[in-house]
């Protein structure tokens, strides 16, 4: 059967040429206007912040065509899975999840089934779902997210599966409508896509070539946030202290960070810095602005400067450790966290000692760890993937029980302190324990009275753990 589509191709994603990236206008076609009214739809979303951002586009998009959304799968006229491919084992979960919508699609022959984020820009995945899950009625790709009224659309007056999945992307798209799932709290994208090529890593390939968005776009988006009451802002980017490299305008993240703070925003977090791009201007800015949380999230990847080196990071041990204490002195009281990989292929037992001791040095109060896994199309893919499973699997229990020491130990200090706590919500057994995070975006449960999701409280931590703090309310 001829195909009316082109399917992705990570070989093409590849490719990165020197041009600045254009900005679009979005504008949405008054045809799918209405095209969802009294429709509801359902979101499933896997992976990053940035994916969590995605999905509020995806919801903006389908409010806009009168779509209206549903918390319950059974529920809804339109099912979305929005997908995550920076390791395997989150690939089998969203195919365990397609399969498992078969049954509902056999109940409801006009549900409308689609799979969009960074499974979808991947060739083998594509092929491998539009050969086994028939169920599956769009495939949209990182790149194509403002086609998805489009897709719809066609789906619903021609009844024939569609995908759109560009492998490259030169543009940023402004004007996009979006639906944010929190009121208080609110992720501002910065730049879209990564140029480092880390050798174990698909997001280059997934999410393309690194493009800012214009400074005047993202103030005046962190401006509306604040009038409407928003008290955080999450900045988001694969590497935001890359920022504003493509546009060629001499204004780097140290500026977008002072000018992000003058808006008088309560809170401001940024995800995630690369070592290689920390300057002197962004430690700087975080000095000066008191509303830039103290909390910063380094990834280190491994204490050994021979996986590094493979895994293109950039820099050694020694240079990470160096500006790691750098950090520590400049920065008094600030928390910090890592990324780190286990059994990269040759990891030896002395480079995976080195990163034991990379994290007795820094002593994080916590660590996102990960077993490595094999990305079809990236450089480490083509080295032997020769650290057995039982070995990595033991590293990553060794990795986490030191993290969890450093993690509890840094936490001691908070015993009877009193901390801020912006609150996210409340703990479903029990109405009178509410959770938040402290500007170290350290979670706290605690006890209080009329307490609203978006009050920034003061709370007295009473007891202590590894990877949370209880606490009551003092005012
Ligand atoms: N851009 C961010 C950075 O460089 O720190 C990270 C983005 S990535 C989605 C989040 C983390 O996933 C990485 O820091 C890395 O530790 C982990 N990761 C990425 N590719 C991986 C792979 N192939 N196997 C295991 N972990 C991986
Ligand atoms: Fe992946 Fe490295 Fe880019 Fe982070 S910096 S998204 S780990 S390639």
């Amino acid at each position: 059967m001829k195909k009316d589509y082109v399917l992705p191709s990570l070989n093409e994603a590849r490719k990165r040429n020197k041009e600045s990236s254009q900005k679009l206008s979005f504008s949405l076609d008054g045809k799918y206007i209405g095209l969802g009214e009294n429709k509801k739809y359902y979101i499933i979303t896997h992976g990053c912040q940035a994916n969590q951002r995605d999905s509020e586009t995806m919801a903006g998009l389908l409010e806009a065509m009168g779509y209206a959304m549903c918390d319950d799968e059974k529920q809804a006229d339109v099912i979305i899975i929005n997908t995550c491919a920076v390791r395997q084992g989150a690939e089998e979960k969203v195919l365990g999840e397609v399969g498992a919508l078969k049954r509902l699609k056999n109940d409801h022959p006009d549900l409308i089934i689609g799979i969009g984020g960074c499974m979808a820009q991947e060739e083998k995945s594509v092929n491998l779902i539009l050969e086994k899950y028939r169920q599956v009625d769009i495939i949209f790709g990182t790149h194509n997210i403002t086609s998805l009224p489009k897709l719809l659309y066609e789906v619903i007056h021609t009844r024939k599966r569609r995908v759109e999945v560009f492998s490259k992307m030169g543009e940023v798209i402004e004007e996009v409508p979006v639906t944010r799932f929190m009121s208080h709290k609110a992720w501002v994208n910065i730049m879209y896509g990564c140029d480092k090529f880390c050798s174990y890593c698909i997001v280059p390939y997934t999410r393309g070539k690194e493009r800012s968005r214009h400074r005047e776009d993202i103030l005046r988006e962190v401006e509306e946030l604040v009038e409407q009451g928003y008290k955080e802002v999450c900045l988001l980017g694969q590497n935001v202290n890359a920022y504003g490299k493509d546009l060629k305008e001499d204004y780097t993240f140290g500026n977008l960070l002072n000018d992000v703070a003058k808006t008088g925003i309560r809170r401001i977090r940024f995800m995630t810095s690369h070592p290689w791009d920390f300057d002197d201007s962004m430690i700087l800015a975080i000095k000066n602005n008191s509303n830039i949380m103290p909390y910063i999230h380094l990834p280190i990847q491994s204490g050994n400067s021979e996986v590094l080196k493979k895994m293109n990071r950039r820099y050694s041990r020694e240079e990470y450790l160096a500006l790691y204490d750098k950090l520590k002195r400049e920065l008094p009281g600030f928390a910090f966290t890592t990324d780190i990989i286990v059994g990269f292929p040759n990891e030896s037992d002395g480079a995976f000692e080195d990163t034991l001791s990379a994290v007795r040095h820094c002593e994080y109060d916590n660590a996102f760890t990960f077993i490595y896994s094999k990305r079809e199309g990236t450089p480490a893919a083509m080295m032997d993937d020769n650290v057995d499973r039982k070995t990595k699997e033991e590293r990553l229990q060794k990795l986490n029980e030191l993290v969890a020491y450093y993690a509890n130990r840094n936490n001691q200090k908070y015993k009877d302190r009193i901390v801020e706590v912006l609150v996210d919500g409340f703990s479903k057994r029990n109405s009178s324990v509410y959770s938040g995070y402290t500007p170290e975006n350290k979670l706290v449960n605690f006890t209080g009275r009329n307490v609203k999701i978006g009050d920034l409280v003061k709370v007295r931590i009473t007891e202590v753990m590894s990877f949370s703090l209880n606490g009551e309310m003092v005012e």
